[in-house]
C-alpha cells in the first residue's frame, strides 16, 4: 500500500489529499497540520466569503494574472482550470456564483461551506487528518520527523506548507532553492497625497504606472485615508512586488484618472486636480498596507526545479509541491486559490 504524507492542511494540502485518495483508493493518505485549525486561510479568505476562483476559462488569458508562474502554469491550466474547479465543487454539492468582476464565491457567501465540503470529503475517504502536528525534518526515503519526536514513513510526500518559513526550510534541506519571499498584494501609503481627505471615492477605471518602470496596470481604484487601494493598485503591487521591496517601498505612482473619455471623474476629485493632472498625476509612495486584504507571498520553491506535469521535484523523486510554497502567486480575484487547486490536482495525479 502506498503511503502519502501531505505536509500542511491548507487549501492545497486538502485538495491534493482528497484527489490522491480518489485516484488511488487503496493508498493511505495522512495530512499533517501544525496548527489546531486546518484551512485557516480559507476561513478568512475573501472577507469570509472565500473567492474560490475566477470566471476566466482561457488558459492563455488566465496565466496573465500570475506575476510569478505565468509560463509554468499554462500547461497545468490545460489540465485543470476554473471550469474544472466549478465542476469539482458542484459534484460535491457546493454551487459557485460569479460576480460582475469575474470573482467566484460559494452561493452561500460563506467560506464555511468550502471548509465543510473539504472536511466531509476527508472523512468520507478515511484520510488521516492530524492537527497540532508539525513536521520538523524530512529525510529522503522518506522519514518524516515530527515535533513530538515521532517519525512517520512515507512513499510519497506532498509539501503544501504555503508561505510558512518552516516549509521553505524543509524544501531547502532536501536540496531545493528558495527564491527569497517578499510580500505581494498590498495598497500604497501616500501620506503626502492631497487626496487623503476625500477617501472613500472609487473610480471604475484608471491607469496606474510606477515612474521609471514599464510596470503599468488598468482597473478600479479606491482612494483611502492612507493612499490608494483597489484592484488596479493591488495588481500593480503584485507585478512590482520585487521592485518595490528592493526600493524599500519608496517610489512614485503616476495615475491617469481618465484613460477613457466617457468615464466621469467625481466632482470632489476633479476639484483637487489641475487640468494637466487629469491624465498624469504623480504621488509619492512611502510604504505599504496589507491590512484586512488578501495578501500573498511572492517567492518560494524555484520553479525550474519542478516537473509541471505532476509537480514532482526534479531533484528528489516522489517529492511533490503544491500551492503557495512554490514561487507562484496571482493577483487578487480568486487566482491564488486556483493555483492551489491546479497544482494540487497535478500533484495528486
Ligand atoms: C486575508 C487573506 C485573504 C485571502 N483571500 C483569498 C481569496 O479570497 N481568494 C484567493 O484566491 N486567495 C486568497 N488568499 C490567498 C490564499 O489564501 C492562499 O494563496 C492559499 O491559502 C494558499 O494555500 P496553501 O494551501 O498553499 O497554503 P496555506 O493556506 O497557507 O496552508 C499551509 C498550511 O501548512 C501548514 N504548515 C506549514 N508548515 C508546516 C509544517 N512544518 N508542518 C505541518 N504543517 C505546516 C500551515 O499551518 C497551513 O495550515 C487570501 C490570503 C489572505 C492572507
Amino acid at each position: 500500500m502506498v503511503r502519502v504524507v501531505v505536509v500542511g492542511g491548507g487549501a492545497a494540502g486538502f485538495f491534493a489529499a482528497i484527489t490522491f485518495k480518489e485516484n488511488y483508493p487503496d493508498s493511505e493518505v495522512v495530512i499533517l497540520e501544525k496548527t489546531r485549525q486546518p484551512l485557516a486561510k480559507v476561513r478568512i479568505s475573501g472577507g469570509g466569503r472565500c473567492n474560490v476562483t475566477h470566471s476566466c476559462f482561457d488558459p492563455k488569458t488566465l496565466v496573465k494574472n500570475y506575476p510569478r508562474g505565468f509560463l509554468e502554469l499554462l500547461g497545468p491550466f490545460h489540465k485543470f482550470q476554473p471550469q474544472d474547479t466549478i465542476r469539482w465543487f458542484e459534484t460535491r454539492g457546493v454551487k459557485l456564483k460569479v460576480e460582475t468582476d469575474g470573482r467566484m464565491f460559494p452561493i452561500t457567501d460563506s467560506s464555511e461551506t468550502i471548509i465543510q465540503c473539504f472536511m466531509k470529503e476527508v472523512k468520507r475517504h478515511n484520510i488521516d487528518l492530524r492537527l497540532e502536528t508539525s513536521v520538523e525534518k524530512i529525510e529522503k526515503g522518506f522519514l518524516v520527523h515530527l515535533k513530538d519526536g515521532s517519525v512517520l514513513e512515507a512513499d510519497k510526500i506532498i509539501l503544501a506548507t504555503g508561505s510558512n518559513p518552516l516549509g521553505h526550510e524543509l524544501a531547502k534541506s532536501l536540496g531545493h532553492t528558495i527564491v527569497k519571499p517578499v510580500p505581494s498584494l498590498f495598497s500604497f501609503n501616500c501620506p503626502s497625497s492631497p487626496l487623503l481627505d476625500i477617501s472613500g471615492i472609487s473610480l471604475p477605471k484608471v491607469k496606474a504606472k510606477l515612474e521609471n518602470t514599464t510596470l503599468e496596470t488598468e482597473g478600479p481604484i479606491i482612494l483611502t485615508h492612507w493612499g490608494f487601494s483597489g484592484p488596479a493598485i493591488l495588481r500593480l503591487s503584485a507585478f512590482a512586488a520585487r521592485y518595490l521591496h528592493e526600493n524599500n517601498y519608496q517610489a512614485n505612482v503616476i495615475i491617469d484618472w481618465q484613460p477613457d473619455e466617457e468615464i466621469p471623474i467625481p466632482k470632489n476629485l476633479l476639484k483637487k486636480l489641475l487640468p494637466d493632472e487629469i491624465h498624469r498625476s504623480r504621488y509619492k509612495i512611502e510604504g505599504k498596507t496589507t491590512y484586512k486584504m488578501e495578501f500573498v507571498t511572492a517567492g518560494g520553491v524555484e520553479l525550474k526545479e519542478i516537473h509541471f506535469k505532476n509537480m514532482e521535484s526534479k531533484l528528489v523523486p516522489n517529492l511533490h509541491f503544491t500551492g503557495e510554497v512554490l514561487n507562484i502567486d496571482g493577483v487578487t480575484g480568486g487566482f491564488n486559490f486556483q493555483n492551489a487547486w491546479t497544482t494540487a490536482f497535478l500533484a495528486a495525479s
